[in-house]
């Protein structure tokens, strides 16, 4: 049984660290890794090889059963893959429908993790949180990077300088990471969500919850927020303009599954903003919850600077690919023994993942 490591285009993370080797051989399997695959998140190939992985090329895809990736591979690559092999990453299919077409004609196994439920079992695999919770991390120190004032209140000799006021939207993995970091940092952190759910937590990591009165929750949504009235997104847009307008940072993490982000804030709001200020939008691949968000872009808008990086994980490469192995390889553990593929569709774990399947697609795209 050999399991595939390809080298990422578009990425710096791969799913896969020196120390999930040992457990992959333990499971009756070669690793076989493309040549320079971990090169952009710090890991050699030398490290790979002292742990039982094997250095490869393409031309061994067609004799791998499994293929571990990040991003969607390119046509190239899906050429090469084995038919009736599995396929695993976070595929995008909605976004990457003909690639998923070819796939699908080499009757390849696709698992697109993105797509596990958020059950307590399938926590350990759950790259979603696992992504999040740095991009959250790094949200902070980016916007304090960018930002011209300390994030701390410090008094010195020469004065005293209050602390930075950061609101953060959105209190789900990757905001209650920011608000954890940014409260080391030393700011005063306002949060704004639509889940009553998270008021515990979020004054309990110390920031203020905003409550908006009115808000639709649903309990047979699994956790996430629903799509809100337009009279409530009014109502609430109004006050995350008002404190936007005292607020140095904002980070805004505001997503709906399988809708476009919603928007709160206005560019009329940025305007209106401290010069200086910086807005980090996560919400950037599905709309972003700015106006003035461009994805994967930086742009300045009278003063403030607005931030669409989408996929802040990969600027923490050597943590993110650690964290990424481990979900993935307790994904395939939960079919791979003994050397041999064994898919169980009862699993919901496996049902809800699986894209592509002895030549169907099992997702409306
Ligand atoms: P997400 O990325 O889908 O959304 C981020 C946050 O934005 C959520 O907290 C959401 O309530 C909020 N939001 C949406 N619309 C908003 C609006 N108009 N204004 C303000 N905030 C708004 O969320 P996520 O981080 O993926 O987490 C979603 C849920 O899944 C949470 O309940 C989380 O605890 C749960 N979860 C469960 C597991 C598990 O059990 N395996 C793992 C991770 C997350």
């Amino acid at each position: 049984m050999n399991i595939f490591v390809l080298k990422e285009i578009n990425d710096n993370r791969i799913p896969l660290s020196s120390e999930i080797i040992k457990s992959y051989i333990s499971l009756k399997s070669d690793v076989l890794i493309q040549k320079d695959a971990g090169f952009n998140s710090f890991q050699s190939d030398e490290d790979f090889i002292k742990a039982g992985g094997k250095i490869s090329d393409l031309n061994e895809l067609v004799n791998s059963e499994i293929t571990l990736c990040v991003d969607m591979p390119d046509e190239v690559i899906i050429s090469k893959l084995k038919n009736e092999s599995v396929l695993i990453g976070i595929l995008k299919p909605v976004q990457n429908k003909n690639l998923i077409s070819l796939i699908n004609d080499k009757k390849i196994t696709s698992f697109s993790l993105e797509y596990l439920p958020r059950t307590t079992r399938a926590q350990i695999m759950d790259v979603l949180s696992s992504q999040a919770n740095i991009a959250g991390y790094k949200a902070v120190l980016m916007a304090a990077n960018h930002l011209p004032s300390y994030f701390p209140m410090l008094t010195t000799a020469a004065g005293s300088i209050p602390p930075s006021k950061v609101l953060i939207i959105g209190a789900g993995v990757a905001g209650l990471q920011a608000i954890a970091t940014a409260r080391r940092l030393g700011a005063v952190v306002e949060v704004f969500d639509t889940r009553s759910a998270v008021e515990e937590e979020v004054k309990s990591l110390g920031a203020k919850f905003i409550k908006v009165e009115g808000a639709k929750e649903d309990k047979e949504a699994g956790g996430y927020a629903i799509a809100q009235s337009e009279d409530f997104l009014k109502k609430q847009t109004e006050m995350i303009h008002n404190h936007s307008l005292k607020s140095d940072v904002i980070i805004t993490t505001a997503q709906i599954p399988n809708q476009n982000a919603p928007l709160l804030i206005f560019k009329d709001t940025v305007n209106q903003m401290k010069k200086g200020s910086v807005i980090i939008d996560l919400a950037a691949s599905t709309g972003g919850n700015c106006e003035l968000t461009i994805n994967n872009e930086t742009v300045n808008h009278n003063g403030v600077t607005i931030i669409g990086n989408s996929n802040l994980a990969s600027l923490l490469p050597k943590d993110s690919s650690k964290l990424l192995a481990k979900n993935y390889f307790n994904f395939v553990k939960l079919f791979l023994n003994d050397g041999l593929i064994n898919l169980n569709f009862d699993d919901e774990i496996i049902s809800a993942s699986c894209i592509t399947h002895n030549g169907q697609i099992l997702k409306n795209l």
